[in-house]
């Protein structure tokens, strides 16, 4: 029988009624560019701890004392604001994600699944959400680095493609390499790639994300990401871009995006899942 994943952990303090943080105790906010979590306003002292943190074992004098639960959330709270998790996207959670059609129903079915079957003693395998912009993609995957976050302690890192290569070019200009900005990305539980195959897809780009890909995937060490482009290749000359701009060319592929040896590796460590349905930005924009 598949093992039950953990809830979300829970402040003790927190009103298990409460409407704003279903019971959890953490609200997510805005703090300038990121995502930040934080008491809900119906958190109350500690009843467990009495706000020490620690927890006596027994009712002996001196007893053995162990770390209050309230002191994991708050551990788990630092690896959420540390996640890089966009601000725009501080509400998207799997509940906050409105499923179009049966088609996206099976779709945050397969995120919930993957959430239950993630192990913090095992080796995972990744998960990559395909489709045209606007599906929701990115809602999904911050939805569940969350529930990595507050239900398995995992430690994650989101990154959009655009801005680790920004990133990593001011870096070189200021000598620090590339080491400084990659090796945390290769050292967390779970990496989440937004926008992955997107950019101009230039020879520093591609290295940058072998190096990524290849250490992490020598690690054992599961990527999520979103991608606007399907799964495969098609044959498109990546040097032939002008052609597909012009929409005179065969549309282009991951692999044709990210090169045969990072599709390849993604291909062998990850489920691809298509996100289909009608463009949630545009809905909005309607409503
Ligand atoms: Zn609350
Ligand atoms: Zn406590």
């Amino acid at each position: 029988m598949a093992s039950r994943h953990p809830p979300e952990l829970a402040h003790p303090g927190a009103e298990p009624e409460c409407p704003d943080c279903r019971g959890s105790g953490t609200l997510i906010r805005r703090a300038g560019e990121r995502a930040a979590a934080q008491d809900c306003h119906c958190v109350v002292v500690c009843p467990d701890c009495r706000g020490t943190g620690l927890v006596p074992q027994s009712e002996a004098f001196r007893a053995r004392v162990k770390r209050c639960r309230c002191q994991t959330l708050l551990a788990r709270r630092r690896i959420f604001d540390a996640a890089n998790i966009p601000a725009r996207h501080s509400d998207s959670t799997r509940a906050s994600f409105v499923p179009k059609g049966r088609h996206q129903t099976a779709v945050l079915a397969a995120v919930s699944k993957y959430l239950a079957s993630y192990d913090p003693r095992a080796d995972n395998r990744g998960l990559i959400l395909y489709g045209q912009v606007g599906r929701g993609k990115t809602h999904l995957l911050v939805g569940l680095l969350r529930d990595l976050v507050f239900h398995h302690g995992a430690r994650v890192k989101f990154v959009e493609f655009s801005h680790l290569l920004a990133d990593l070019k001011s870096g070189f200009d200021v000598g620090r390499g590339m080491a400084a900005l990659i090796d945390p990305l290769v050292e967390v539980d779970v990496l989440a790639i937004d926008e992955l195959g997107k950019g101009r897809n230039t020879e520093f780009e591609g290295t940058v994300l072998d190096e990524l890909v290849s250490r992490r995937y020598n690690a054992v060490r599961p990527i999520l990401a979103t991608t606007n482009f399907a799964p495969g290749s098609s044959g498109a000359s990546v040097a032939n871009a002008a052609s597909v701009q012009l929409g005179t060319g065969p549309s282009p592929m991951l692999s044709d995006r990210v090169g045969e040896r990072v599709y390849s590796r993604l291909r062998e460590t990850s489920d691809f899942i298509e996100v289909q349905g009608e463009d949630h930005r545009e809905l909005r924009g309607r409503g």
